[in-house]
């Protein structure tokens, strides 16, 4: 990862490089900031500028042998260690787990991650991962100038484990470097803290969030700015924000393919849709049929002039079109239907039928003469 692919933190980017550029590399530092902020990746993009072999005044290149090793965090001196579960395992046991996970969010959360590799809430820094660590650590680097051991949420730190890394925290192995990336000092022992470095990352700026979010996803400004509005610093939530959004226009566009092609009784083009509707998860079919009945009130609304609330732009130009189809006393009948289907849904009726009779039922209502 290169500091260009991190959001956001311009100023402490530039101290990071000049204190490379200038052989002042800590031997431990703490990368503070608050969950969803970066720190994460930015102690990744660092490490890897360390190691970049064509670093720049601005940036690792990300093409030497050394960057591609990092892009895949897959450089035998790169070493990570996370909370994890069970006392007789060590981060190693999950080290699959957390490049998968960083490869695809490495803006993940504490809670994503143990999700992702548990049903506990909680995981742990236990002793055997403190052992871990001495022994990697005990190791010269295999080819890098620094081999870099990156402690995520070191909060999780039992206190065994934190009083058994004290010593190689303060004065760790030849070329070797530690960055402890934490959320909340507070929950950590002052013994740790004393030997350590800070970095301290301030709260993401609207202006850095936007430019990203901008530049990632086809998206307008104004649904940006409001995407950023919410996260508030949060970069993590952003993206989360972005993912519900695509998956509603999904959604409004299945809708109204699935409208016309049962208004049209297009049969190849209905069986597509019919096909894309009855492969949803129970629990998507039903919120994709309560969408349904959703538009149709917003429709009945519309042809008695009474305002349309709660409609996006789309939906909305859909609505105008759509309401002539829909008199009034055919909708009724329609959203009967609609609300059948989410019953039969839960009691596990065969999704593909459904759909299709669905559809019928759609067409009967939508031709109906007046
Ligand atoms: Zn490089």
């Amino acid at each position: 990862m290169k500091f260009s692919e991190v959001v956001g933190h311009h100023e402490i980017k530039q101290k990071l490089i000049h204190a490379v550029q200038n052989g002042r590399i800590p031997h431990a530092q703490l990368f503070l900031g608050q969950e969803g902020g970066g720190n994460l990746p930015l102690a990744i993009s660092y490490a890897q500028y360390i190691n970049c072999i064509q670093r720049t005044a601005e940036d690792s290149c990300g093409t030497c042998p050394s960057c591609v090793k990092y892009n895949q965090l897959q450089h035998p001196d790169l070493h990570f260690c996370f909370p994890i579960t069970g006392s007789d395992n060590t981060s190693d046991s999950f080290m699959s787990e957390f490049h998968e996970i960083m490869r695809t969010n490495p803006y993940t959360t504490y809670i994503e991650w143990m999700e992702k590799i548990s049903d506990a809430k909680a995981g742990v820094m236990n002793v055997a991962q403190a052992n871990e660590i001495v022994k990697k650590l005990s190791l010269k680097p295999y080819e890098a100038s620094y081999q870099v051991m990156i402690i995520w949420m070191p909060e999780t730190m039992n206190i065994p484990t934190a009083n058994k890394l004290l010593k190689t925290i303060e004065e760790p192995p030849n070329r070797s470097l530690i960055i402890l990336v934490a959320n909340n000092d507070e929950e950590m022992l002052n013994t740790t803290l004393s030997r350590v470095q800070y970095i301290k990352l301030k709260k993401l700026q609207d202006m850095d969030m936007l430019a990203a979010l901008t530049s990632k996803f086809e998206m307008s400004f104004d649904k940006a700015r409001e995407i950023v509005n919410v996260a508030d610093g949060n970069y993590r939530h952003a993206l989360r924000l972005v993912e519900m959004d695509e998956e509603e226009e999904d959604t409004t566009k299945l809708l109204q393919e699935w409208f016309r092609a049962s208004y049209a009784m297009e049969i190849g083009k209905l069986g597509q849709v019919v096909d894309t509707i009855s492969k949803l998860s129970r629990e998507k079919q039903k919120s994709f049929y309560e969408y349904a009945i959703h538009i149709f009130r917003q429709s009945l609304a519309m042809n008695n002039a009474e305002e349309v609330m709660r409609v996006t732009s789309n939906e909305r130009q859909f609505l105008d079109k759509f309401s002539a189809v829909t008199q009034n006393h055919k909708i009724p009948r329609v959203i009967e239907k609609m609300e059948k289907a989410v019953y039969f849904v839960d009691r596990n009726a065969n999704s593909k039928i459904l759909a299709m009779n669905l559809s019928m039922d759609l067409h009967e209502a939508l031709k109906l003469e007046n």
